[in-house]
């Protein structure tokens, strides 16, 4: 038992056989029986056998690795499995046992009607995808996809992968997409994006908007004579301070270099002027400091009126740039409106 022997046929090649040797008594006498089989069937099915096995643990492994998870459920969803990896996913015991109620009662409340929608409509429509949120059961926030597809024999198959990492980053990159990183002000981009639907809105319903401009003054001294770090300083510093006079649904943009800009919807000349004013007023007062050093800056400011007589909001910025021009020719530190 447990040797393994090998024939060798006429044509020279081997196969794997099975020998059984029994002894046995006749008439007195002791004989030996031999019987001698082709195990080649039996070889191939071990040799698949160990293969899938070989597969299945491979699969487990890469489910481990991949974090991934599956279920398996009737097409009523009554009765359910899932693989350990479910509860590890949902940060619950492993002792639980497997419900679509577990996953919905996890779900934060805001994803809840979705999950809802979606578990419903999959008896009509299966091969669906969708990503919800759960709040674990240790506070932890997690993004979650789902995959469900119908094998077969009716059955639904559910493959859940854990995805916050992944979303985490494309929000991140989202953010950074529109940001400058210096001020945390919009950019230049999302500037254009919102200034043309601005103006698109204005040319349709008409409420007054204005644009307001600011560019730092002698900026370039200010490097020269306290170094770069003290002029980023100056304009990180500058950001929280017109940041913190905007209205909530105002935002503030850098165009790039030391160069600003405010759109300002739904009020008068005289409010517009009136933010300009204290925007260069904050500025003109604030200190700015680094290095135990402290030092002042000032702005100067363009303001221009949205006109139904513009073709395109290309206008706006262009007199909103010339007033701004103007306040630097006139003393700077000062604001400027072209109505
Ligand atoms: P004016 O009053 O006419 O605006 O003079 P200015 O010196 O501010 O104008 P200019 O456009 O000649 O110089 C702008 C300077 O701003 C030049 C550039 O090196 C500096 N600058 C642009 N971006 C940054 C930045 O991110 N950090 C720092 N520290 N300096 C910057
Ligand atoms: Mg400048
Ligand atoms: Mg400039």
């Amino acid at each position: 038992t447990g040797a393994e022997f090998r024939g060798l046929r006429e044509d020279g090649s081997i196969f794997p056989i099975d020998i059984m040797i029994s002894r046995i008594e006749i008439a007195g006498d002791d004989y030996a029986i031999g019987i001698i089989r082709d195990d080649s069937e039996r070889a191939e099915i071990r040799a698949m056998k160990e293969t899938l096995e070989l597969t299945n643990v491979r699969l487990a492994r890469t489910q481990d690795v991949g974090g991934l998870g599956w279920w398996e459920s009737d097409q009523r969803q009554k009765r359910m499995i899932w693989s350990a990896m479910i509860p590890q996913i949902l940060g619950v015991s492993e002792t639980i046992a497997p419900s679509f109620k577990v996953i919905a009662d996890l779900c934060v409340s805001a994803d809840k009607d979705a999950l809802n929608a979606f578990r419903s409509a999959i008896i009509r429509s299966p091969d669906k995808r969708i990503t919800y949120r759960i709040r674990r059961p240790d506070g932890d926030l997690r993004w979650i996809e789902e995959i469900v597809s119908q094998e077969p024999d009716q059955r639904l198959l559910g493959v859940v992968r854990d995805v916050t990492k992944q979303k985490r980053l494309e929000q991140r990159l989202k953010v950074e997409s529109v940001t400058d990183p210096l001020t945390g002000m919009l950019n230049r981009r999302q500037f254009n994006r919102v200034l043309k639907a601005r103006y698109a809105k204005f040319k349709r319903y008409g409420s007054n908007c204005f644009l307001v401009m600011y560019d730092f003054d002698h900026f370039k001294s200010i490097n020269d004579r306290h170094g770069h770090a003290m002029g980023d300083e100056v304009l990180k510093k500058a950001a929280v301070l017109v940041n913190s006079q905007l209205r909530p649904y105002d935002h503030a943009y850098r165009l790039g270099g030391e160069e600003f800009a405010v759109i300002l919807t739904g009020l008068e000349a005289r409010d517009a002027c009136a933010f300009a004013e204290r925007i260069r007023e904050s500025i003109e007062t604030a200190s700015f400091e680094l290095d135990g050093k402290t030092i002042r800056a000032t702005v100067s400011l363009g303001i221009s009126r949205f006109r139904q007589s513009d073709r395109t909001f290309d206008a706006v910025m262009l007199r909103a740039d010339e007033a701004l021009y103007s306040s630097k020719a006139r003393s700077r530190n000062t604001i400027t409106l072209a109505e």
